[in-house]
């Protein structure tokens, strides 16, 4: 759209607005342009088309229109109780309406015995039907222009109210609006072949359907058209920004498979890769050798094996001349990782070092000065990797681990520590649906480990109500005189932090007792120290002490074969996709595990799903997809400071199907006509230029 449409005009020259209510549009409503206020879209529909009786509503009634006439009005109550309450009849029978605000207002202005078209949800009070604040509407005067069948609701603030601006005030705005535009003020943005192909809406009518709809068949397409355009121009964006960064971002050749690579898959792998594993590492070697910036997130399930796999492409970065480096979200995680990976590879020549927040001062000044000269071959790290001091001799690789926990903003810092950009793997363990990822890391390339290694017993879940927990600590027994060891989960949420944390210290205290003397229990909370979490840690991983106590701090990669139980107690307070993380921590060894989730008996309907579906699958992906389902997209890990699924009108759990459709489309289009030159995508170039410069001139604002 050109900068000199009609639209762009600021909205206070809008017939009805003027300086002080523009002055609430824009900070109350953030409505800005006539563009800002044609997108600002109604959230629902009152359907008015249909008038009811009295005697039709149910309890189950929501809102309904009702015709008819006040008999009688009157104060009842004293002060702030005061309500007044009006006898209302359909002419057949009566029932009640009642207000509590304004009742002085409303007293004068009601008229008695005079038709009116009320509007409201009933609701059931002393056995009798009433309805609080409905609208009210005299017959005489409905032929306001705003009265349609379909009546739009759109949202307001309380200080927008006070300035008329309600969802009426806005109707009637964008009323004034519509009637003032040019008719060729709305351009459309899809090639009309596409447009005939689909039977969609032109945009220019389903935007005023949006607004004021005809009826419900016109609305229902209004929608699908501008989920549509939503859906459609995300992907087109995406996929664009990674043909740039694909054209544009030069990568760091690593042609070849070195000696190294070799030695340590003939030598040093304690196990055969499964075929999942041995896909991944190709995908990732073709992009490594093809001379432009590898950004791949790579996605499997807890336990699918992606630290070796990560190992393996590190290694091939060496083999090529250049250091890599591992972040990871957390110390214990980081730590683990680097010993893992430094028993393996040392023997080999690499050198390994690990950088966190507790790494010493005069450890630092030498590591910094090794990572500079080149000498360190892999830094495994937190974000103290991200810090400005640390500089590499030539970074070629950058894993990410767990990603959900890193920002994207974080990414994109570490992307800068060398003049040209380093190949960047993204790992991470919490599945991601499909749809999700399409929007989320639509720009990403994506690899996939769908297959564990061979001879894992999924591990047995199982729940129980609270009382049964004698059972399962006779449970925990039998498995600790086997010489397993068992995790005992608590959760510990920041606005519940203090009680949490109690529970936690009085689940230690009682546990320690109830296995006294011959098995020793440990604890690690987020609220420790790091040395001190690093000790009890050690404790787990050593043997000596057989049960750990802990919050979700070991939710995170934490990898202990020998343990085989999982109690997680209150587990109706944690997520799905939490859930999930912490049963990948068993069933790590050869021997079958159990992740036991106590809750008590009083369970939400959706936390009652959450624990369903534990118990039902292991499968990450297909939890994912629950949990999205459940929770919304928006609460994804991991996703919400992406601003790309911000829609308006689309909802990538309900319109999955366009979605993937789209994603094709926008595939085929970009294919065949790369810049968008040809004729009939030039609607498609403006409208994403137009699109961009929008997203520009937010960040400024931000
Ligand atoms: P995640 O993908 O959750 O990070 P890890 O990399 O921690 O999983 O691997 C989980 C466990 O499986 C580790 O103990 C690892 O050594 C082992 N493992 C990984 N790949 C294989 C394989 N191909 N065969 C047997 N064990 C494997
Ligand atoms: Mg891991």
């Amino acid at each position: 759209m050109p900068a000199d449409n009609v639209l762009f005009s600021d909205i206070t020259y809008l017939k009805g607005v003027g300086g002080a209510r523009a002055d609430i549009l824009r900070s109350e409503l953030h409505i800005y342009t006539f563009y800002d206020l044609l997108t600002y879209y109604p959230f629902r529909y009152i359907d008015k088309s249909k008038i009811y009786h009295i005697r039709e509503i149910t309890p189950d009634t929501s809102f309904i229109q009702i015709k008819g006439r006040i008999l009688q009005m009157e104060v009842v109550g004293q002060n702030r109780a005061s309500r007044l309450v009006a006898l209302f009849t359909d002419g057949v029978d009566t029932m009640e309406l009642v207000w509590f605000n304004s009742i002085r207002w409303l007293q004068n202005s009601l008229k008695l015995n005079q038709e009116y078209l009320i509007f409201g949800k009933p609701s059931v009070f002393n056995g009798k039907y009433s309805i609080s604040h409905p609208e009210m509407e005299l017959v005489s005067d409905a032929q306001s222009p705003i009265v349609h069948f379909f009546q739009p609701l759109y949202s307001s603030t309380d200080k927008a109210k006070r300035m008329q601006l309600d969802s009426r005030g806005i109707s009637r705005l964008v009323y004034n609006l519509l009637s003032l535009l040019p008719a060729d003020a709305i351009e459309e943005t899809l090639p009309q072949h596409l447009l005939q192909s689909l039977h969609l809406m032109g945009r220019k009518e389903a935007l005023y359907n949006i607004h004021f709809p005809t009826d419900n068949n016109q609305l229902q397409r209004a929608l699908a058209r501008l989920r549509f355009d939503e859906l459609f121009f995300v992907q087109m964006g995406l996929l664009q920004t990674k043909q740039l960064r694909l054209e544009k971002q030069k990568g760091y050749a690593m042609p070849k498979v070195g000696q190294l690579f070799n030695e340590f898959y003939a030598k040093g792998l304690p196990f055969g890769l499964t075929d999942a594993q041995k896909r991944v590492i190709k995908e990732i070697f073709a992009d490594l050798k093809s001379g432009k910036q590898m950004n791949r997130l790579l996605q499997g399930d807890v336990g699918s094996g992606k630290t070796i796999t990560a190992l393996l492409v590190m290694l091939l970065a060496i083999d090529n001349g250049y250091q890599a480096c591992l972040m990871a979200p957390t110390e214990i995680l980081a730590q683990q990782h680097y010993e893992k990976i430094s028993k393996m590879i040392t023997p080999f020549g690499v050198r390994v070092e690990l950088l966190t927040g507790s790494t010493r001062k005069s450890q630092r000044k030498k590591m910094f000065a090794a990572i500079e000269a080149g000498e360190v071959h892999i830094c495994i790290g937190t974000h103290a990797l991200l810090e400005d001091t640390v500089q590499f001799a030539n970074l070629g690789l950058a894993v990410i681990d767990e990603q959900h926990r890193f920002g994207v903003a974080q990414r994109a810092k570490l992307w800068t520590k060398n003049n040209m950009y380093p190949h960047v793997l993204v790992m991470t363990a919490t599945p991601i649906p499909r749809t999700l990822a399409m929007t989320v890391y639509g720009d990403l390339d994506v690899s996939v480990i769908d297959q564990l290694p061979p001879g894992r017993k999924p591990v047995r879940t199982l729940h129980f109500f609270d009382n049964y927990m004698n059972k399962v600590l006779d449970f925990m027994r039998q498995q600790l005189v086997l010489g397993r060891q068992v995790y005992v989960v608590y959760p510990l949420i920041e606005e519940s932090a203090a009680m949490d944390l109690k529970h936690v210290d009085e689940g230690f205290e009682w546990l320690s007792k109830t296995f006294y003397p011959t098995y020793n229990v440990c604890m690690v909370h987020g609220r420790m120290k790091p040395a001190e979490k690093e000790e009890q840690m050690q404790r787990f991983v050593s043997g000596k002490a057989a049960i750990m106590v802990a919050t979700t701090v070991i939710e995170v990669g934490v990898d202990v074969p020998n343990a085989s139980v999982m109690v997680i107690q209150n587990a109706e307070r944690f997520g799905l996709s939490q859930l999930h993380q912490l049963r990948g921590r068993v069933g790590r060894g050869a021997d079958q595990s159990y992740c036991i989730l106590m809750s008590s008996v009083k369970l939400s309907a959706y936390a009652k799903k959450r624990l369903e579906t534990m118990v039902e699958t292991t499968d990450g992906f297909k939890i994912a997809e629950m949990d999205m389902k459940l929770r919304g997209p928006g609460d994804i890990q991991g996703t919400q400071q992406s601003g790309d699924f911000d829609f308006k009108l689309a909802d990538i759990v309900r319109d999955e199907r366009m979605l993937t459709y789209t994603r094709e489309l926008a595939v085929n289009i970009l294919k065949e006509d790369p810049q968008l030159a040809l004729p009939q995508n030039e609607c498609l170039r403006k409208q994403l230029s137009f699109i961009n410069s929008r997203k520009g001139s937010w960040e400024k604002i931000s």
